[in-house]
């Protein structure tokens, strides 16, 4: 017997998140806030409760309703996932079907036009140009044209840090003829938010992650936020048992703690925004390109986008290199300050 692998699964290889031990680790954008020892404990005592033996709550019901009360937002048009990574999983290969065109924009999160494609999907691409910023009466147009039926894209964006206006947002959803689905994985660093009235739209879905601004990129918690039909059919075909009881436990008790959170926002967004100043002399005198940050990192194009990313890995600074640009997350202080003097020297 011989077997070969299908088309959809030649030439995929797995995802690597840059190998090696880098002393300073700013590629990922991740938080380099981790909770407290007083939080600590308190997550301790919560896991010690869980019981080993039994299967989570497939509704993972306190935990969506400890985000739903973070968020102000009814728990009702919540559903948990195993990473927002699993929820994208979800929708390509549920919410598309073989065939199917999907949506995405150019520069924008990698990981989108993957899971189309293993969704099987038609896949078309908005170019955002040299502005790195959507126009949204170019991108509802072209929707139209292209008989979308999923339009994906992040806002704040990865990688370009920008973030697109809330009216501009509700004029796509709208006008865009399909499902929308909106990944504010970055919008805890900014203000432009519709989580409050994802539920209102008929072709909204809403995705949130506890891996940036929440700090918990370990546990693997995303959000998927949308009307009570949406929400039906996606807690119908995702997998009953998806969000671990540990994950689960860990989540909820976080997502409790208003004021700490809060205070996670402040100082990240407080380094980004160091880090953005302390970037903007190097900026000037070498004529590199960096727009201002709406997320916990800066988007960067200098001359040399592949020697400045060698010379700093040589430094034992990791960053993100993508193409002409460098995707720079936001550290501690003195993270940060490693960074700039690497970079000055360089
Ligand atoms: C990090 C990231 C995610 C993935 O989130 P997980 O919940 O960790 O899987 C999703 N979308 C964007 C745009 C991201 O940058």
């Amino acid at each position: 017997m011989s077997y070969t692998l299908n088309k959809k699964l030649q030439g995929l290889t797995p995802y690597d998140p840059g190998a090696g031990d880098y002393p300073v680790r700013l590629d990922a954008n991740e938080s380099f806030l981790t909770p407290p020892d007083w939080l600590r404990a308190k997550i301790d005592a919560a896991l010690a409760a869980v019981p080993y033996n039994r299967y989570p709550d497939p509704k993972a019901a306190a935990l969506c309703k400890a985000f739903g009360d973070y968020y102000g937002i009814d728990p009702a048009y919540v559903t948990a996932g195993n990473g927002l990574d699993e929820v994208l999983f979800i929708l390509a290969a549920c919410f598309t079907q073989a065939g199917d065109t999907l949506v995405t924009v150019q520069p924008d999160f990698s990981m989108y036009r993957f899971y189309g494609h293993l969704g099987e999907c038609r896949q078309a691409v908005y170019d955002k140009g040299e502005g790195n910023a959507i126009d949204p009466e170019a991108l509802v147009a072209f929707c139209r044209e292209q008989k979308a039926d999923m339009l994906l894209f992040s806002n704040p964006c990865n990688p370009t840090s920008l973030v697109l206006e809330r009216e501009a947002v509700r004029k796509i959803i709208r006008e865009a003829g399909c499902l929308v689905v909106l990944d504010e994985a970055y919008m805890d660093f900014s203000d432009q938010t519709l989580i409050r009235e994802a539920a209102d739209y008929d072709n909204l879905i809403l995705l949130r992650t506890c891996s940036k601004m929440l700090g918990l990129a370990g546990l693997r918690l995303g959000f998927f936020v949308a009307n009570a039909t949406l929400t039906a059919a996606f807690r119908a075909c995702k997998s009953p048992y998806n969000v671990n009881a540990l994950s689960q436990a860990a989540g909820e008790t976080v997502l409790k703690e208003k004021a700490y959170l809060d205070d996670c926002r402040r100082k990240v967004c407080a380094s980004r925004d160091a880090l953005y100043k302390g970037l903007q002399p190097l900026c000037q005198a070498r004529g590199w390109r960096m727009d201002k940050p709406e997320t916990n990192f800066v988007y960067l194009r200098p001359d040399d986008a592949a020697g400045l990313y060698e010379g700093l890995k040589a430094a034992g600074i990791l960053v993100r290199h993508m193409g002409d640009w460098l995707r720079i997350t936001a550290g501690t202080e003195k993270e940060n300050a490693q960074l700039l003097e690497a970079l000055a020297a360089l």
